[in-house]
């Protein structure tokens, strides 16, 4: 390198240094600054050797990673130490000691995580998320470790161009993976949507080219949209005397692509590419009050949309994001978004937590990230062993929404959407979860699968003699409450086979036979088990009983099967009956008319259920079938599963028939075929819902080139009633054909 290029670099590093210190100067003290520029003469000399992939001088990225650090992340003087320090000890002959000589023990502490982690992003995916994991993990003792290699990121996204293309795909992927969702976790927004973009870019160019084209395409027109949408609004504003910006606010490319995705419409059809954003000078104790003047005056001239107004300022998100949103008609008949926050909440929405910090430093007690941390810290100990599984449920966990609940007492309680009283009681404590009962949402009593809304306040019952049950798995969302319960049932279970076991050995005694490998062996095929261990649980909850040993036993001393085939599990049906009550109206049933059961009364309280596999209504010829774990269910006569029922376990059948009672509703589908015309759904769901009595559940409609096809799930209360809606669907104008569902031909 010639001279005169030295000195242009030389030069331009000053440079690039001199604009660091401008956007720290609001952020630092007088000392302060000789810390830094002790850190920048000691990166500059131990990378001088150095070059980017892109072939500038390397000191470019530390100083652009602690110019982010500062900017955009809010962090103060010993980050912007660390980010200038946090490549040397990784890639120069400089060593942890020296960092700690020069410059002590809380940096060197922050390098040493920085170095750590630094290159195991090079792995295979599972190996990575293993460490990203044990990343999380130890870096939750200094958060700033996280920040910063979070603005490394940003800078090696944003100068990503320079690698190989195979390079690009692997950091890009990543980025989407692990960067983007914990950006968005601790509420950095505009980190997030930059790092999703800049990822985009090279995970999918040409979806990403045509957004952005058509974006520049339509600005022209959509500025001028918005200047005479602001324009009442700014007039209103002022004479009201806020003090106020508004601008407009385009939604980055990555997520105009998802909404595309999610609600499977062209570009055109977005309705929300753009957001108004009116942001408020006003002093805290002033803000709320001020945000509602302004939605009211917002409102006063455009009409909003009622459900689409969100409240995060009386409730923030988990993230701290704080803002009031409204969808409001626009003159020209389009929806508009509009967000009103004060200038603190902006600041905080867009830089997150960091931004936080520096309007409120709790006094005592646990502040939003450190609450935050200690929720990943939950969820990174409740992980299986499993390191691709806790990715997943580590994503679900990041990617959900949220609902907010509370307790009895009024605490407020974040949970992601979909989580039922159950992963409730879990957040709570294991030990409340494991006895859950049920539970009281709005002082009403729910099952422990209920799923829960925002605003719920959420009161938990618990019995000391209640433990976790198979099908809880199936009741929660919550990677914690799915760790719980797997965990509290493995410890169940081997404690019941140990029971078991004793059992066992207790009553081949009885019958003068050995506990041999042999006998055991022989008693797994008898009772076509598959492990030791299932035999012992079956033996410890009693399916396994007295008679039938006895009935092995004598098979083993006769040779035959007969003996079994006839009377199988009809001790533990008995012992079950027996711990009914007087009142069980199916032992009644069972007394009165042994052949038949009578389904229709009151469902809740009888030990049978409707199978959801051909889900039968009263009218059609059904049948009980007696299930090891759930009791007898009801199944069509036709059900495709009811041949193989019958002919395998024809002794575990028992007749059914209904017995009609019009106040209970059955669950029922129908299959819809035909051609797709306009307002053909509306006509639909008025035909059902005319109909007396029959509620929908759900509609699902797919069309395709002019036809459609769909499935409507109801509530109904007998065939009958079934087969005079189906006849009023086929008169639809369009409707082809009309099918119930269930694997069968048309009812
Ligand atoms: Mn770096």
């Amino acid at each position: 390198m010639n001279t005169t290029t030295f000195e242009k670099e030389r030069a331009e590093i000053l440079k690039r240094y001199r604009s660091l210190l401008t956007v720290c100067r609001n952020n630092i003290q007088k000392d302060d600054r000789k810390r830094i520029r002790h850190a920048f003469d000691f990166a500059t000399k131990a990378h001088q050797d150095h070059r980017r992939k892109s072939g500038e001088p390397y000191i470019y990225h530390p100083i652009a990673v602690a110019k982010i650090a500062v900017e955009e992340i809010g962090l103060g003087a010993t980050s912007v130490i660390c980010s200038l320090l946090h490549d040397v000890v990784e890639d120069t002959d400089y060593t942890l000691e020296d960092i700690r000589d020069y410059f002590g023990e809380e940096v060197a502490r922050i390098i040493d995580g920085l170095t750590k982690i630094s290159d195991i992003f090079d792995q295979t995916t599972s190996v990575q998320a293993e460490n990203f994991r044990k990343m999380l993990l130890t870096l939750s003792d200094d958060v700033r470790v996280i920040l910063i290699k979070l603005a490394d990121r940003l800078h090696n996204m944003r100068t990503l161009e320079s690698l190989p293309p195979k390079k690009q795909l692997k950091v890009a992927n990543e980025t989407l993976y692990l960067f983007a969702p914990l950006a968005h976790r601790l509420g950095f927004h505009a980190i997030k949507s930059e790092l999703e973009d800049l990822a985009m870019k090279y995970t999918e160019p040409e979806v990403y080219q045509t957004i952005q084209q058509k974006l520049a395409d339509t600005k022209e027109e959509r500025n001028r949209f918005i200047q005479s949408f602001t324009k009442p609004v700014r007039r209103e504003l002022q004479k009201e005397n806020l003090d106020f910006t508004v601008h407009a606010r385009t939604k980055s490319v990555s997520s105009i692509w998802g909404k595309m995705k999610k609600k499977e419409v062209p570009f055109e059809e977005v309705y929300d590419i753009f957001a108004i954003r009116i942001v408020l000078n006003t002093p805290e104790d002033r803000e709320k009050s001020d945000c509602w003047r302004a939605y009211s005056i917002v409102t006063d001239i455009y009409q909003p949309n009622p459900d689409r107004l969100r409240d995060w300022i009386s409730t923030p998100k988990a993230n701290g994001y704080e803002s009031l949103h409204t969808t409001v008609m626009s003159r020209q008949g389009k929806w508009v978004e509009v967000q009103i926050r004060s200038e603190r909440m902006d600041e905080i929405a867009e830089k997150g937590y960091a931004a936080h910090w520096k309007y409120k430093e709790p006094k005592s007690g646990e502040s939003g990230i450190d609450k935050w941390l200690r929720r990943i810290r939950e969820i990174l100990k409740s992980a299986e062993s499993d390191a691709l599984d806790f990715i997943d449920d580590f994503k679900l966990n990041l990617f959900s929404d949220e609902i907010i609940v509370f307790t009895p007492k009024g605490e407020l309680r974040t949970l992601p959407l979909g989580s039922t009283a159950l992963d409730f009681a879990y957040s709570i404590h294991t030990q409340v979860g494991d006895n859950c009962l049920g539970a009281k949402v709005n002082h009403k009593l729910v099952a422990l699968s209920q799923e829960l809304k925002s605003g719920d306040q959420v009161e938990i019952i618990t019995s000391k003699k209640q433990v976790p049950k198979p099908d809880w798995l199936n009741y929660v969302t919550t990677a914690r409450a799915k760790g719980k319960i797997k965990a509290a049932l493995k410890e169940q279970r081997k404690k019941q086979a140990e029971e078991g076991k004793e059992i066992l050995a207790r009553k081949l005694k009885q019958f003068k036979m050995e506990h041999s490998q042999e006998n055991v062996q022989k008693l797994l095929e008898y009772f076509k088990l598959s492990s030791p261990l299932d035999l012992y649980y079956e033996i410890s909850v009693g399916t396994i009983g007295q008679k039938e040993i006895k009935a092995f036993v004598s098979e083993q001393e006769k040779g035959g099967l007969l003996s079994y085939i006839r009377k199988p599990f009809s001790r533990s049906r008995e012992s079950q009956a027996a711990k009914k009550t007087e009142q069980d109206p199916i032992r009644q049933q069972m007394k009165d008319k042994p052949d038949t059961l009578l389904i229709g009364d009151s469902l809740d309280n009888l030990s049978y259920s409707i199978s959801p596999c051909c889900n039968p209504i009263p009218g059609d010829d059904v049948f009980g079938f007696v299930t090891i774990q759930d009791g007898i269910k009801i199944h069509r006569n036709n059900c495709p599963n009811a041949v193989q029922l019958m002919s395998k376990y024809a002794y575990r059948v028992v007749k059914a028939k209904w017995i009609t009672n019009e106040s209970i509703a059955f669950l029922s589908g129908l299959r819809l075929k035909g051609i797709d015309k306009a307002g053909l759904l509306q006509t639909i769901t008025n035909t059902i819902s005319s109909e007396y009595n029959v509620n929908i559940r759900n509609v699902h409609l797919d069309t395709y080139d002019g036809t459609f096809e769909g499935e409507v799930m109801l509530y109904i209360n007998n065939t009958k009633h079934l087969n005079n809606l189906i006849k009023k669907l086929k008169k639809v104008d369009g409707i082809q054909k009309v099918s119930r569902i269930g694997k069968m031909e048309p009812a």
